[in-house]
């Protein structure tokens, strides 16, 4: 190889390039038209054949000025100069020579001259620049083998140029980058950078050169497979011809479709019609199409829907009856309601189902009752949970557009009963929500009211689905939460929860033989006392329902179980309250012999929350301060609302209650709390507790520890009537407690609570806060 030239000149003609970027030491044919760029190539000629070459920025410029060219380019010199090509260019061929920058530039006539710097060499060779040389080499050959457009020659001559400057520059004429980048090579001076900048270009490249041929691969797999087994199916269909097996069908999914309909003789016609339509569609679509796949999932649905099956209802009351008492202790209203169900259903068949709305704590047996109807009148069950549904599309699906669609639950639920009169379960309704994707509350009362409901529409079926067969039973924790659209229209049950005495005889009679059984335990094994059921209700529980009793007795099960397994145990085991702890760990109640004292600022306030009943314990103290109020505990607004009440009605009293003279608002602040933090759902109820906690602290008189009340106030001293009365004296009972101070109006109300416990309590009714502080304040 022969010595490499050098750039001496300081200055030459100007050669813009609109779409190239030269290289030293690359041989480049070009065209020149451009007048001033011919008479450059002219004057260069006839001096010594030295020109610039400067890349334009952008393609389009006719006449770049000097901000239009990058201003590091390549000193070039003119090779050989063709004749006039017929439509006027020229043809030249210029060798690069040497990087050089433009330091000024001079229009003389009608050609541009520029002034140049040469960029130097670089400088010694070092170990790093080798070996990045060497990575530079091997990423080029791996991007030649993927690439497959380059000349071999290229590849060959690498291996000998032992020059980083003249190495890069090869390269960076041989990839195919954006022409912005192969300017940025260029105008790196240092070595190092370039190479460096050069490694990472070219991992990008053969990275995407990779994907890329991936994909050409995937899809041309893809289309042979299409084109495959478009090819069998239509073989298929010629052959079937040929055996002259109906139009070509047979066997075929389409006329299994067909088959399907002639079988189901009592689908209502419109959906007869929609399934004919869909299968005609699917019959002109090329079978692999995307589409396809959709509308046999579809015509699947529609034949899985039980359109025109009912099962046969049981409306024999006495029969009915018999069953739901075999389920369920007590619930004599809910039992009731239902047989009166079956007596209109009897008398008037088409008359419209009703909706029942169960309302109660948890495990009061809402769930075990739709059941248990659903038995009582032969009918399929299925159950659906509400809660934390916020999207309409859950209940009325998604449109069939959608990747992936499928009806709303209402419509899967059908499905799942495979009858179109079950008894269909809507477990939590109090818990819908609401937001910004539609309103599920106006999806439910279409599938509810017996007014709409003989036409549900789901977005994903299209036709309308019947569900006035459907016997819907609602379930709820609260009322207050379920939307009023919903709630007008439902007849609402309330299932308050059990006393101590129905949950000893439910764990006899129903808990105790169902846990038994599914423990493969029998009655021999083992006898459970009164006492010791008392003691699991009393020590280990604290609920109106029977979820965490029966969890309970499940554990002693399992527990029996494994020491009659073993071997431990071979003769009948009797659970005595001494050896229950051995079963279920210590007790996480204390008995009501250890409750506490009487405390000043402590009442026991009751309220009703999710969970039912429940006693709530509400607590003030006094200290130094500056007359703020502070409230604590999780607690409502409106319990807010009624401490502050409750405050300013013993602000103004501050005489008939004989709060202290020498008591200062000014200079203590008086902090409420609410300790053991379930909300009240059932708005004001705790403002008589609250003042007299107030009373209490001010006045430094203990409160009786045997006392619990409920009751609201207003500003003047009265005591205003509050809700859930029967759930609240239950949950003092629970808790051992025998006095509750209710308001007057709320008397009527006390025959709901069940007589043996009414028997049990000492009811104290009031009309005025004074009452209430002279009954609760233990004044000596
Ligand atoms: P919920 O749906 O109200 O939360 P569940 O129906 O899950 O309650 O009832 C919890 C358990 O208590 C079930 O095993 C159920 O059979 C039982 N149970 C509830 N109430 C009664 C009752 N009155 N008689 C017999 N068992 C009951």
């Amino acid at each position: 190889m022969s010595a490499p030239k050098k750039w001496h000149h300081k200055k030459a003609p100007l050669l813009p390039l609109r779409n190239l970027v030269v290289f030293p030491g690359m041989t480049v044919p070009l065209i020149i038209g451009r007048e001033k760029s011919i008479k450059a190539i002219e004057k260069a000629n006839d001096v010594d054949r030295r020109i610039v070459c400067l890349t334009q920025k952008k393609e389009h410029y006719d006449n770049p000025t000097q901000r239009e060219l990058y201003d590091i380019g390549v000193g070039c010199e003119l090779l050989q100069i063709q004749q006039k090509l017929p439509d006027g260019n020229l043809r030249v061929i210029v060798e690069g020579i040497e990087r050089v920058k433009v330091t000024d530039f001079e229009d003389i006539e009608d050609l541009t001259m520029v002034d140049v710097e040469p960029l130097g060499s670089i400088g010694e060779v070092t170990p790093h620049i080798k070996a990045l040389m060497r990575v530079l080499s091997e990423k080029f050959e791996e991007y030649f083998r993927v690439h497959k457009r380059l000349l071999p020659e290229i590849l060959l001559g690498l291996s000998n140029i032992h020059d980083p400057d003249e190495l890069t520059n090869v390269i960076a004429a041989n990839i195919s980058i954006p022409l912005i980048e192969k300017q940025e090579i260029l105008a790196q001076t240092s070595i190092l950078e370039r190479l460096e900048f050069m490694i990472d270009k070219l991992s990008e490249e053969l990275e995407i050169l990779s994907i890329q041929q991936k994909i050409d691969s995937d899809v041309k797999s893809k289309i042979d497979k299409t084109q495959r087994e478009f090819y069998l199916r239509e073989q298929l269909r010629s052959i079937e011809k040929e055996l002259g097996e109906s139009d070509g069908e047979f066997g075929s999914e389409i006329g299994e479709f067909r088959k399907k309909i002639q079988k189901r003789k009592g689908l209502p016609n419109y959906v007869v019609e929609k399934v004919n339509e869909q299968i005609e569609k699917l019959q002109k679509m090329p079978p692999m199409a995307a589409e396809s796949a959709v509308i046999r999932n579809y015509i699947d649905w529609i034949f899985d829907l039980p359109w025109e099956k009912k099962t046969k209802d049981r409306l024999d009351v006495n029969a009915a009856h018999k069953i739901l008492n075999e389920d369920h202790y007590d619930l004599e209203e809910v039992k009731e309601r239902i047989l009166e169900y079956l007596a209109v259903r009897k008398l008037s068949p088409d008359a419209k189902s009703p909706i029942i709305c169960l309302v109660g704590p948890p495990g009061v047996g809402k769930t075990s009752l739709g059941k248990s109807v659903a038995r009582a009148m032969n009918r399929q069950f299925v159950r659906m949970s509400l809660g934390g549904i916020k999207d309409e599309a859950e209940i009325r699906g998604h449109r069939r557009t959608y990747v992936g669609s499928m009806p709303g639950r209402i419509i899967q639920g059908m499905k799942q009963a495979n009858s179109s009169n079950p008894v269909f379960l809507l477990d939590e309704i109090d818990k819908v929500g609401l937001d910004f994707r539609g309103d599920p509350t106006s999806a439910l009362l279409e599938a509810l009211d017996p007014e709409q409901n003989t036409a549900f529409s789901d977005h994903y079926l299209e036709i309308p689905y019947d569900l006035s067969d459907v016997l819907f039973i609602t379930t709820a924790n609260v009322t207050h939460t379920i939307p009023s659209a919903l709630f007008d229209r439902m007849e609402t049950i309330i299932i308050p929860g059990y006393t101590q005495f129905d949950k000893v005889e439910i764990s006899k009679k129903f808990l105790i033989p169902k846990q038994l059984k599914s423990n493969g335990l029998k009655k021999s094994d083992l006898s459970i006392p009164d006492a010791t059921i008392n003691m699991i209700i009393e020590r280990y529980t604290r609920e109106a329902g029977l979820r965490s009793l029966e969890r309970h007795i499940s554990k002693l099960m399992r527990k029996v179980a494994k020491k009659k397994v073993s071997g431990e145990v071979t003769e009948k085991l009797k659970i005595t309250t001494k050896s229950l702890p051995d079963y279920l760990d210590i007790p996480v109640f204390k008995s009501d012999t250890q409750r506490k004292t009487d405390e000043v600022g402590t009442v026991t306030g009751l309220a009703v929350t999710e969970d039912g009943g429940e006693v709530l314990c509400i607590e003030s103290t006094l200290m130094d301060g500056t007359g703020k109020l502070i409230l604590t505990g999780l607690l409502g607004d409106v319990m807010k609302e009624s401490a502050i009440a409750a405050l300013s009605y013993v602000r103004t009293h501050r005489k008939e209650l004989k709060i202290p003279k020498d008591y200062k608002e000014d200079d203590y602040d008086l902090h409420i709390h609410f300790p053991e933090g379930a909300i009240p759902k059932d708005g004001p109820s705790a403002g008589i507790g609250i003042v007299t906690s107030i009373v209490s602290t001010l006045t430094n008189i203990p409160v009786s520890s045997k006392v619990a009340m409920t009751g609201e106030i207003t500003l003047r001293g009265k005591v205003l009537p509050i809700g859930g009365v029967k759930q609240k004296v239950l949950a003092a009972h629970r808790n051992g407690i025998r006095k509750v101070i209710l308001p007057k109006d709320n008397e009527p109300h006390t025959t709901k609570v069940p007589e043996k416990i009414r028997n049990e309590m000492e009811f104290v009714f009031v009309e005025t806060i004074k009452e209430v502080i002279k009954e609760a304040l233990i004044r000596k």
